[in-house]
């Protein structure tokens, strides 16, 4: 079986403005990678518009309608000083969040070994009643919720190797046993949470800063030592990546010292844990990377661990 990729062209149309880091290009820079020969094996999907109600897994329904209510006609309207949307900004989140359910079933249906899902806007840092950090909803969590709701799933872990702390995921799987989120993340940074004694309702939160100037030495022992032993002792049925790029040596937003061959290092191990605990069912989404090179390089070794798990 192969990897699946979802994707839809309107992430193209989520427009943040001129400057902003969040941007189209990040998009079109993977796609040019993942067009190249050696990707020809994918899988390629198309991203469905999810189904609003399921929103309200992992938000609040006030939020949902304030993200929807601030949709403009044209321009931009910006949430808060980070997050920024326009006219079609809203498909683009529904089919984010709708891609991640979209893999969720392929995968947990046996049609393919693993998906990966290439979105925008990102979802990491949107809480239950809160987009912030270029984000609107929580696309880890609500894929997460899927696999409960529509599999039958208990227990379902996401691993968090973006360089910002995913306060988003934590905020909605805080007070839920069953959910387990375990983070790398630079610190201190954006967005300030993340700290080791935050351990949710039941120790199923697990994060693991790293200071300024890490590289990959400090990231792949944390991943080793603290990450995949809190995975282990969860015992997760499904294992959900934010896969994040920008703890990259070349990223303009932090300052962690990974090199392209970090997250393809990362990746293949966490293809490896899922394969030890829960028959590979991996389901990987996009969050951040905002040097399109860096991004497009390292996604592209991601993508190539996820497709090695079918070799
Ligand atoms: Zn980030």
């Amino acid at each position: 079986m192969a990897t699946a990729l979802f994707y839809h062209p309107v992430s193209l149309l989520h427009d943040t403005g001129i400057h902003h880091p969040e941007s189209p290009r990040r998009i079109e820079k993977i796609l040019s990678i993942l067009s190249e020969t050696d990707f020809d094996a994918l899988d390629r999907r198309e991203a469905t518009v999810i189904d609003t109600a399921k929103l309200l897994w992992a938000h609040t329904g006030d939020h949902v309608d304030r993200v929807f209510r601030a949709i403009p006609d044209t321009g931009y309207v910006a949430i808060d000083g980070d997050t920024v949307i326009c006219k079609d900004s809203g498909e683009a989140a529904l089919r984010a969040a709708g891609g991640i359910c979209d893999a969720v079933d392929a995968v947990l249906n046996g049609e393919v070994n693993n998906a990966f899902c290439l979105s925008r806007p990102p979802g990491h840092h949107a809480e239950r009643d809160r987009a912030m950090g270029f984000c609107l909803f929580c696309n880890p969590a609500i894929g997460a919720y899927q696999a409960r709701n529509e599999h039958g799933l208990q227990k379902i872990a996401v691993i968090d190797f973006d360089v910002h702390h995913g306060n988003g995921t934590q905020d909605v799987f805080w007070n839920d046993p069953d959910m387990f989120y375990g983070s790398t993340h630079g610190s201190p940074l954006f967005p300030g949470t993340g700290s080791e004694g935050e351990v949710g309702v039941a120790g199923n939160i697990l994060n693991c800063p790293l200071p300024s100037g890490a590289g990959s030495y400090e990231f792949r022992k944390v991943i080793e030592d603290n990450i995949f032993p809190g995975v282990r002792d969860f015992k997760p049925e499904l294992i959900i990546v934010s896969a994040g790029f920008d703890a990259h040596r070349e990223d303009p937003l932090a300052s962690l010292n990974l090199e392209d061959e970090d997250f393809g290092w990362v990746s293949k191990r966490i293809v490896e844990l899922s394969l030890e605990l829960c028959q590979g069912r991996l389901v990987s989404i996009l969050e951040g990377g905002y040097d399109t090179g860096a991004l497009s390089r390292s996604v592209a070794l991601h993508v190539r661990a996820l497709m090695n798990a079918t070799d």
